[in-house]
């Protein structure tokens, strides 16, 4: 054997002595790299994190971590590099809407323990839809004095969030503050009290709160120094050049919000007759990369406001991005608007984590990010590959219903609802279904001939989760909470978007979720910071994860066993200190 052989030959065994002991050990293949230096206060001499960060972006899909990595440069590059990145991330459930996604993570629980099985659902005693977080005893309070309707609070969310059971456990030291565009994002990740939840109502061009919470002073003259209309005239163009972005310059079959055409650039000046702030201009601002960067100076004001992870205890931080949400409905997955909007989002975490930095200190403050649910490809363009994808029309369904009644003596209208996958009957007929099988079985096959439709299943077969191999029924089972769901439960096909707009009518968006196929589960997750160990994780994981993960490191539990604890990722320096010995004394003795 020549030397250069002999060596090589080393060095595969060493390679492979390393690779064994990282198996034995259950550790990533990276785990030998030491971790970034930790700043002089920090980490060792503490035995939790000075500040809790929770990012969620808006139907971030996991692949597009993938496929856009190649040129980010910011923060989200910053978490592949230094952070513990989960790379088989998926909600286990079908139900793959905001207020769910948004619930589970701040839980930790599925949407059958948590109880916020959908945006909105019908209320069997109101008679009628209710957004997730509707409080009729709650009161809306806009922040800069403009008026706002409604009122937002947890109160349907069955269990506490982890930033509650924080604040509970670990002392009243902590604070929680929440930010985000939608209510049933901030209000979900906040709990039922917090310092400060804020979101944004499009209706009023205002940052809005409610009774549920206090009114943060801070953000009240941030609010009115900083109005949102400032933005009014700004136009959104590509950061990069043509030949960064994967995708065609109009996107197949999207439908571009009002006043925008279907490529760039697109200016945020509202209808286009119009020389001032009107709806349109807000609903192009929320569907905009200048959204996000506002979402990000409302968390460094925060955090210089409050001292946030500057004080005893551990604080809590959460911004929820939601304009991904929006550019995706409107154009896609397929688009450059996802792809810019993410290049703009990787600058504004960079520009948050160094503030983090600077202010708390690195590796003082843990981040947990993930996204709420996926999205389905635009119909139309997934049809351009021959597969079998379409639009699965509710109002067919409910049409469909009906007409099967018809030799059964129920009364019209029979439905009382169809919502995404949940079929509602009207009051006392789906009781008179189950004793009625002749009738129950026309049903089902009435809504099995409905284009589109995978299978459909009765309440009774998915409440109490039931043991089963079948993977849709599994998850419709954790999406159904009894009281909420429907009576009856759709499972569209794959490449099938669901859509309630009435028959006869052009839907206005592009795209959505909310089904239990992959494109709608996977989504990202890193931890980044306090007592992580970076590498790449290949265990599967869900986001209700995170937030067991989090209470572990903030040393206090959480009540619900719906997530597991994320313990391959925690930084163990013994364990790796010892892995370092055993693996250069395993290098030595294979040295042939
Ligand atoms: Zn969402």
């Amino acid at each position: 054997m020549d030397r250069g052989h002999a060596a090589r030959g080393y060095r595969i065994q060493v390679f492979s002595a390393l690779l064994a002991v990282s198996t034995v050990l259950a550790l990533p293949a990276v785990a030998q790299v030491a971790p970034p230096p930790a700043s002089p206060k920090t980490a060792n001499a503490s035995a939790r994190p000075k500040l809790v960060v929770l990012l969620v972006v808006d139907q971030m899909r996991a692949d597009y971590v993938e496929k856009f990595r190649e040129h980010w440069t910011g923060g989200l590059k910053r978490m592949i590099d230094e952070g513990a990145w989960f790379r088989d991330v998926a909600y286990p459930y079908a139900a793959t809407e905001t207020c769910v996604g948004h619930s589970t993570i701040s839980t930790g629980a599925f949407p059958s323990t948590h109880g916020m099985v959908a945006n909105s659902w019908w209320d069997r005693d109101a008679q009628k839809l209710m957004t997730c977080t509707a409080d009729p005893k709650a009161q809306n309070v806009a922040y800069g004095g403009a008026t706002v309707k409604g009122g937002d609070s947890a109160w349907r969310m069955a269990v506490p969030a982890f930033a509650e059971e924080l604040k509970f456990q670990a002392g009243d030291a902590t604070r929680v503050v929440t930010f985000s565009l939608k209510a049933r994002a901030s209000v979900t990740m906040a709990g039922h009290k917090a310092d400060a939840a804020v979101w944004f109502d499009p209706a009023a061009g205002s940052w809005t709160t409610s009774s549920a919470y206090p009114v943060a002073a801070f953000l009240e003259e941030y609010a009115k120094s900083h109005p949102v209309k400032n933005d009014y005239g700004k136009t959104w163009g590509l950061l990069l050049p043509p030949s960064a972005y994967l995708y065609d310059e109009k996107a197949t079959g999207a439908v571009a919000p009002e006043g925008w055409d279907l490529s760039f650039p697109h200016p945020l000046r509202g209808n286009v007759t119009g020389s001032e702030p009107d709806a349109a201009f807000y609903d192009e601002w929320q569907s905009s990369p200048f959204a996000d960067t506002y979402l990000t100076r409302l968390a460094k004001t925060a955090v210089d406001q409050l001292g946030l992870g500057r004080r005893d205890g551990t604080d809590f931080l959460a911004v929820s991005y939601s304009s991904v949400d929006y550019v995706g409905h409107a154009f896609g997955p397929r688009s450059r608007e996802i792809q810019d909007i993410l290049f703009r989002l990787d600058k504004d975490l960079a520009d948050l984590f160094s503030h983090l930095d600077q202010k708390v200190g690195r590796g003082n403050y843990v981040v947990a990010f993930s996204a709420d649910h996926g999205v389905v490809p635009v119909p139309e363009d997934m049809q351009k590959t021959g597969a079998d994808a379409g639009v699965l029309h509710l109002p067919e369904v409910q049409e469909h219903i009906e007409k099967a009644l018809e030799p059964f003596n129920f009364g019209k209208p029979a439905v009382a609802r169809v919502t995404g996958s949940d079929v509602f009957f009207a009051a006392g007929v789906y009781e008179k279904l189950q004793g009625d099988a002749k009738a129950m079985s026309a049903v089902l096959d009435a809504i099995r001939t409905v284009p589109g439709v995978e299978g459909v299943y009765r309440a009774e077969e998915v409440a109490d989760r039931p043991a089963t191999q079948n993977p849709l029924r599994r998850a419709m089972a954790l999406s159904y909470f009894p009281g909420r769901s429907g009576d009856l439960l759709i499972v569209p096909k794959a490449y099938w978007l669901m859509d309630g707009t009435p028959l006869g009518q052009g839907r206005h968006y592009g795209t959505g979720h909310g089904t239990p196929w992959g494109y709608d589960q996977r989504v990202p997750l890193f931890l980044m910071g306090f007592g992580i160990q970076r590498g790449e994780y290949f265990a599967s994981a869900t986001p209700a994860d995170i937030a067991p993960t989090l209470a572990a490191l903030c040393g206090i539990t959480l009540a619900p066993r719906d997530g597991r604890i994320l313990a391959e990722a925690f930084f163990r320096p013994s364990v790796s200190a010892k892995q370092r010995t055993t693996a250069s004394a395993t290098a030595i003795s294979t040295k042939p």
